[in-house]
């Protein structure tokens, strides 16, 4: 720890606000600069690295919306009906190739080519239709139903800024553009390893005084959710040689390091003594629960995240703390998680001070959005992180919330 900052954690250190900790930990990270070329199917899940102009028009053609008829516009009635001699077919794929004239028509199907001449398509079942003639009446408009060139882009036009996440939606538009490759921000490396002498592998035997590690378990599993390279260091036990010898080689194989653990008062020296020697590390005290102590810096040239060991913690502070950082490190626009106003079915107990991240079952009853909270609240108890499907949002000055009243809450389906 570098007992030259401020900011250290000492017992008496005033706590720091969410977003006050989020705010100094965006500004003093910068997105990786390493980029590759890559296929649209294997750039997915990844962050753009540059705008996308688009080489074509979309839609390149004028093409019609319906499967129907293409007629002159100037053939239209304003009453009555008026004949059109029918003069071929216009197929998706496969256009008429001639010139489309007053007093005629064209078969179109919906996508085709609307031929030469031709500005306006009705409906297939607006028209009574003979061997080689149709009937239409009035009540239709010139343009109906034309589908006009690059009304969906415009080539030469900036479809995708740098900093978007290509998903199912990019993808596809990508290659609606017949773009085959992009430029992408590469893989961000991502280490991490639990500390602490009761911690045991599964697999292993738990003896008195000892319990299985679950936060390189959910860890791994949030870092599943990104497109990051995950590098498992394992447990390390309280060991000086040990601890030092983790994190030296997690900041070098890696941009960002997890720990879970270790950074709370009371925890063995040289977990301290270890990011003081190697790197520029903080020890914070953030005004939210659970997740109170949180350690942040650099070891080497890796970004370091210490997260709280009690497992609800680690998670609240992933989520809260680390997932906007880690958007920023991965060159990807922030996105705000989705939080919604709900009234909540249950009393909500709480004290002032810290933003409370309570879980709780947002659910409907009598068709209507409610949230219930999952019960004890323990940042022990993981099961409550399973069992409920949003983070009930108290602010920080909030005491006890009454049943019925409306809370904000963030559904966990939205958070990547
Ligand atoms: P610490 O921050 O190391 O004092 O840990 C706080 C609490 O979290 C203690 O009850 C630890 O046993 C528990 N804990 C720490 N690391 C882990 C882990 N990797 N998996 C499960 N529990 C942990
Ligand atoms: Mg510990």
């Amino acid at each position: 720890m570098n007992t030259s900052n401020p900011e250290a954690h000492s017992n008496n250190s005033p706590m720091m606000s969410l977003p006050q900790a989020l705010e100094k930990i965006l500004n003093s990270i910068k997105p990786i600069e390493a980029t590759e070329s890559r296929k649209i199917m294997d750039a997915f899940g990844r962050v753009l690295a540059e705008p996308v102009k688009s080489p074509i028009n979309v839609p390149p053609y004028r093409n019609s919306a319906m499967d129907g008829y293409a007629v002159c516009g100037s053939d239209l009635p304003a009453s009555g009906e008026v004949p059109l001699k029918l003069i071929g077919t216009s197929w998706a794929g496969t256009p008429f190739a001639g010139e489309v004239h007053a007093g005629e028509c064209v078969r179109i199907m919906t996508g085709a080519k609307v031929p030469e001449g031709a500005d306006t398509v009705i409906m297939q079942e607006d028209v009574r239709a003979k061997e080689n003639e149709i009937t239409i009446g009035s009540g239709h408009k010139i343009d109906q139903n034309v589908r006009h060139i690059g009304e969906d882009i415009t080539k030469g036009n900036v479809v995708l800024q740098p900093g978007k996440l290509l998903k199912a939606a990019e993808l596809g538009l990508l290659a609606s553009l017949g773009i085959a490759t992009v430029k992408v921000r590469s893989q961000l490396r991502v280490a991490f390893f639990s500390t602490g002498d009761e911690l045991r592998a599964v697999g292993e035997t738990l003896e008195e005084g000892q319990i299985y590690d679950s936060n390189r378990y959910t860890i791994y599993g949030m870092l599943k959710g990104l497109d990051v390279e995950i590098h498992d260091l394992g447990v390390i036990r309280d060991k000086r040689e040990d601890v030092e010898a983790a994190f030296t080689k997690a900041s070098e194989i890696a941009d960002v390091v997890f720990t879970s653990g270790g950074v709370s008062v009371g925890d063995a020296d040289f977990v301290k003594e270890t990011l003081e020697k190697l790197g520029q590390v903080s020890l914070w005290k953030i005004a939210m629960k659970p997740g109170k102590p949180l350690a942040f810096g650099r070891i080497g040239k890796a970004w370091f995240f210490g997260l709280p060991g009690n497992p609800v913690s680690a998670m609240a502070t992933f989520y809260q703390v680390a997932l906007p950082a880690l958007q920023k490190l991965m060159g990807q626009d922030i996105c705000k998680p989705l939080t919604l106003k709900v009234p909540t079915l249950d009393r909500l107990k709480k004290s002032p001070g810290r933003m409370d991240f309570q879980r709780g079952i947002l659910d409907y009853e009598n068709e209507q959005l409610i949230v219930r909270s999952i019960g004890a609240q323990g940042s022990h108890i993981l099961s409550s992180m399973s069992r409920a499907n949003c983070f009930i949002i108290l602010p920080a000055e909030s005491a006890t919330v009454e049943a019925g009243s409306m809370v904000e809450v963030q559904p966990f389906a939205g958070l990547m």
